[in-house]
């Protein structure tokens, strides 16, 4: 793999140049002695549609795409327009946008839910779902499922599990017990963590899932979140969403209208900003009031009915970023979500295209996908074929969701499949895998 290090001397130099400073995780991501050589991030300069530039000039066919928060494929025309008419009309941080409350009342109506709140991640918007369903419920205790990433809030930052009390164990420097003891982690679809929330159903205030899970997309578990609906909805327990990933992606309505099930709170994030940073909270009034009491009026003796919790942050419905969401939402209704559909069928077709390949030529690999979401199942040595991707000009970052944007045509699908096909055969040429037994 010295060919590729070689190609990406200037992003190499750069990690290297900048270690000492800038304290950056992905750039040790999967690091190995023996693959030293090759453990850096790639530094891009330029993206325009479905491609990166690097600093070393080399092009490639991005299917990292922003972590799945780029739909309309990088530096698109009328999202730029609009970052632009911002900055002429020039921007505030301390009142409030006039943008805001538009924006919220149109993610309202195309995801169904009955209020909605801003904030700056995914991250944020999960803690602040969390903080809701406990002040509402006057409960403590919070499920979430294996398999699930909710992004960086701590009480929900293990992939493990004390397997006799199922409380979350534990597993990163500076995530300690004490801020884990009141999460809960199950297998996900399993009959265990039904009867437990069902036994549990005084102490649990929110039942957490990503409905289908980015990492393991293939499972799409209709009837189990069915029965957490059924099972939170008699108990008094808050089912929420995570739709960071989902939301404004599989529809417009998300995995609610995917699996046509209303969850109480619903999370969005990445796909809605258009390419800038957002989080989003919406869900059921009775939640959402949490936030801020309520519903009033002037001119009558209406008040604020329900004792608020407390949220905040500097960048909160940053106008910037209420700007480019408000475009995202226009552009994705005008075809009544219809482009996303589209696209959900072009990278099903791509996936199913690349399968036939591995069955055909026995590769023991596979591509599974949810809509526009797709993940490379590879075992052992063929994990190797991210490297080889890159040499032949595809981007996909260290945590291996890949998504396709509506800027990948079929030309680029083209070209895409015909880079993964050679990626396969030089790892056998490359004596790295052999295709049979
Ligand atoms: N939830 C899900 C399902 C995610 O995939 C992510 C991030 N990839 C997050 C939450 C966290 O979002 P952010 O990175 O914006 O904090």
């Amino acid at each position: 793999m010295k060919k590729l290090y070689l190609k990406n001397t200037h992003s190499k130099k750069h990690t290297q140049d900048y270690r000492k400073y800038f304290a950056l995780n992905r750039s040790v991501a999967g690091f190995n002695l023996k693959t030293k050589e090759l453990i850096y991030t790639l530094v891009c300069d330029k993206s325009d549609g479905a491609f990166v530039y690097d600093i070393d000039k080399n092009e490639y066919i991005d299917l990292t795409m922003g972590f799945g928060s780029i739909i309309f494929g990088h530096n698109h025309i009328p999202i730029r327009k609009e970052i632009e008419l911002q900055l002429t009309k020039s921007w505030s941080v301390g009142p409030i946008s006039p943008l805001a409350g538009k924006l919220a009342e149109k993610i309202s109506t195309v995801t169904k839910t009955e209020r909605v709140a801003f904030f700056n991640s995914g991250t944020e918007a999960i803690m602040v779902a969390l903080r809701i369903a406990k002040a509402v419920t006057k409960k403590k205790k919070v499920v979430f499922f294996k398999g699930s990433y909710h992004g960086t809030f701590d009480s929900l930052l293990t992939l493990k599990n004390n397997p006799e009390t199922n409380i979350a164990k534990e597993s990163i420097p500076g995530v300690t017990q004490s801020i884990l003891n009141e999460s809960y982690l199950f297998e996900y679809g399993s009959e265990e963590s039904l009867t437990f929330i069902k036994k549990n159903k005084d102490t649990i205030a929110a039942v957490l899932v990503e409905p289908v899970q980015s990492r393991n997309p293939s499972i799409q578990p209709l009837s189990y979140l069915q029965e957490l609906r059924f099972v939170t909805e008699e108990n008094d327990i808050a089912f929420i969403f995570d739709e960071v990933i989902t939301g404004f992606r599989i529809g417009l309505g998300g995995c609610q209208e995917y699996f046509n099930i209303r969850a109480d709170i619903v999370t969005y994030g990445k796909v809605i900003g258009g390419g800038l940073p957002i989080g989003v909270v919406a869900g059921k009034s009775k939640f959402l009031d949490a936030l801020d009491g309520g519903f009033w009026q002037y001119g009558d003796d209406s008040s604020p009915m329900v004792k608020s919790t407390f949220v905040a942050g500097t960048f909160c419905h940053h106008p910037l970023a209420m700007a480019t969401s408000l475009k995202t939402l226009e552009i994705l209704n005008l075809s009544n979500g219809k482009l996303l559909h589209q696209l959900n069928s072009v990278t099903t077709n791509f996936c199913t295209r690349m399968n036939t390949f591995f069955t055909e030529n026995s590769f023991k690999i596979s591509i599974i996908n949810f809509g526009s979401l797709f993940r490379f199942i590879v075992p052992g040595r063929y994990k190797k074929i991210y490297s080889q991707l890159l040499l032949n000009g595809v981007y996909i970052w260290e945590g291996r969701n890949c998504f396709l944007s509506l800027a990948h045509n079929e030309e680029i699908i083209a070209a895409l499949e015909e880079k993964i096909k050679l990626s396969c055969i030089q790892l056998v040429e490359n004596g790295i895998i052999k295709t049979k037994n």
